[in-house]
């Protein structure tokens, strides 16, 4: 027993003492017959929701209509879902409703894929009777059932499959593989919340350089329910020849690219990345991000690091081939910083000291691997001497600037406020009162207006 199955014990043997059955099901047994650790411990009981929620007093029935109700216990929270088999499944998504049954093994039948149809009891008998631990040995990704079948049920079935196999280095099995194909047109019926969802925990996962080769070769990326970027279809291209040629940058840097992505620990620079290596604009990415229904913040940061991306590649080119000097390459990254802020400079930073040929002139010959790593340090330094970034960090506010000047508020205000920013970046004076107001004083500022 790991300990997060060890913790989750008792909310089975509370289940089994009342007479009903209980198990841990899905991800958690599949994490364990491998030796992975556990994300979530996720248990399914005969026990129909009622009697779930008066066996634990502290619950919230987070989905009642689906049999789910959340358990808390002193060690954790718990799903626990009644065995249920799915039926009427309508547009290709999943059921609207849900008929409980006290029948494990219906239960498991209605799951995807063999790895996620096994159960653990609480004396830690393994239930899997669809050769789901063979599969994981085998390195194998199967249905549950025929897979024609199962991808017409819900269609996001397809997407989870490029998911698994990406993660845990699995073979899609043939029959499965070519069903997918078949039938990937149907995933425009999925809402994008759920494929967005998905796509991220590939993003995120172990393996996105493989989850990204399986999505371009299943073709699945063209049936998505949004207008993806051009850019980004044509990664589904699904050989090198015509339509790869058209990105950005040749099609062997963009899969070194992709190759690099997993040593970027957090999911938005991942995307950034991919984003930046298939040649998008601060636009794309943003209608990317927008098209997986990502959250508003996540949306910006990720269009602000791809902008950065813009702002800057053409100084760095200048610099590497000596057409402008260190003075101005770093003039131009401070301006950077100060538009887009230091936490998406530094993302995109991250991105390109890992991924150098994220640097690479478009249709310039193969760009020199040596010469970014210096540039980036340069940049690097610069980021980490900068003081603040923001209007809001200067010491003195709008009242002090008007008090100083005497004259009425209005946009002069932000205006000066916003060189001021610009002066302290630029090491002209330092961020303390007396300095900023003596700086002021001293020197006319153009404010747009006469002072
Ligand atoms: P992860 O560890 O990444 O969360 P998981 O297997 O737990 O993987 P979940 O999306 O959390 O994946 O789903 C939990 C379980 O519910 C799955 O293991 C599977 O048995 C079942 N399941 C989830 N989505 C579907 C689906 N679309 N069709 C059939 N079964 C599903
Ligand atoms: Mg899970």
């Amino acid at each position: 027993w790991n300990k997060a199955l060890q913790d989750a014990l008792p909310v089975l043997r509370l289940l089994n003492e009342q007479g009903h059955e209980a198990v841990f099901v899905g991800g958690c047994v599949r994490d364990t017959v491998m030796g992975r650790e556990l994300k979530d411990v996720d248990i399914a009981t005969s026990a129909e929701p009622q009697q779930v929620m008066a066996i634990f007093p502290r619950h919230v029935p987070t989905g009642l209509k689906h049999g789910t109700i959340t358990v808390m216990t002193d060690q954790s929270v718990y799903e626990v879902t009644t065995f249920r088999k799915e039926s009427a499944y309508e547009q290709f998504r999943r059921p609207s409703e849900v008929q409980f049954v006290t029948d494990l093994e219906a239960d498991l039948l209605r799951r995807d894929f063999t790895i996620n149809a096994m159960a653990m009891r609480a004396d830690g008998t393994l239930v899997d009777p669809f050769g789901g631990k063979d599969d994981l040995r085998q390195g194998v990704l199967r249905c549950v059932g025929e897979a024609d079948a199962r991808f017409q049920e819900d269609a996001l079935r397809m997407v989870r499959a490029i998911r698994f196999a990406a993660e845990f280095q699995l073979q899609i099995e043939l029959q499965t593989w070519q069903a997918l194909k078949r039938h990937r047109m149907l995933l425009k019926h999925v809402a994008m919340e759920r494929v967005g969802a998905e796509a991220d925990k590939m993003m995120s996962g172990s393996h996105p350089e493989r989850a990204a080769a399986l999505f371009a070769a299943s073709g699945l990326l063209g049936h998505t329910k949004v207008l993806l970027p051009q850019a980004l279809l044509q990664l589904g291209a699904e050989d090198g020849s015509g339509e790869g040629a058209l990105l950005s940058k040749p099609r062997g840097e963009l899969v070194m690219a992709l190759d690099e992505l997993v040593q970027l620990k957090d999911a938005d620079t991942r995307w950034t990345s991919l984003c930046l290596a298939v040649g998008m604009n601060p636009d794309d990415a943003w209608q990317l991000a927008d098209a997986l229904k990502f959250s508003n913040v996540r949306k910006s940061a990720i269009a602000a690091a791809v902008r950065i991306g813009n702002l800057m590649e053409p100084a760095i080119h200048r610099y590497l081939k000596q057409e402008c000097s260190e003075e101005e390459l770093r003039h131009e990254w401070l301006d950077a910083i100060i538009q887009e802020g230091r936490k998406d400079a530094g993302r995109w930073l991250t991105a390109v000291r890992t991924i150098p040929l994220l640097l690479a002139p478009p249709n310039d010959q193969p760009f020199d691997l040596v010469k970014a790593a210096p540039v980036a340090d340069k940049l690097e330094q610069w980021l980490a001497a900068i003081p603040i970034t923001a209007i809001r960090e200067l010491a003195i506010g709008g009242k002090d600037v008007v008090r100083l000047l005497q004259k009425p508020e209005g946009p002069w205000v932000g205006q000066l406020l916003q060189q001021l920013l610009r002066a302290v970046v630029h090491r002209q004076v330092d961020n303390d009162r007396d300095s900023l107001l003596a700086f002021l004083k001293e020197r006319p500022i153009d404010n747009g207006s006469e002072m």
